[in-house]
């Protein structure tokens, strides 16, 4: 299995989650890394999942992975 890396532009941190933008309802969705890639999808790290910000007006939904035992 190939490791997909972060879209943002100079980060080389490998991709743990993917963001979609559904323009039709207005949100933006965070939720773990997709198999598909599709077209209003990026893929980003951890770090860039955490600063991430909706254009005004949008909702973000996170979807947060439970596999985590901290
Ligand atoms: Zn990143």
């Amino acid at each position: 299995m190939d490791g997909r890396l972060c879209s943002k532009v100079a980060c080389t941190n490998e991709a743990t989650q993917t963001f979609t933008y559904v323009y039709a309802d207005s949100m933006a969705v965070l939720g773990p890394l997709s198999d598909r890639h599709e077209p209003h999808s990026y893929d980003l790290c951890p770090v860039h999942a955490e600063r991430l910000s909706a254009p005004r007006g949008w909702q973000v939904i996170r979807h947060v992975a439970l596999n985590n035992e901290l």
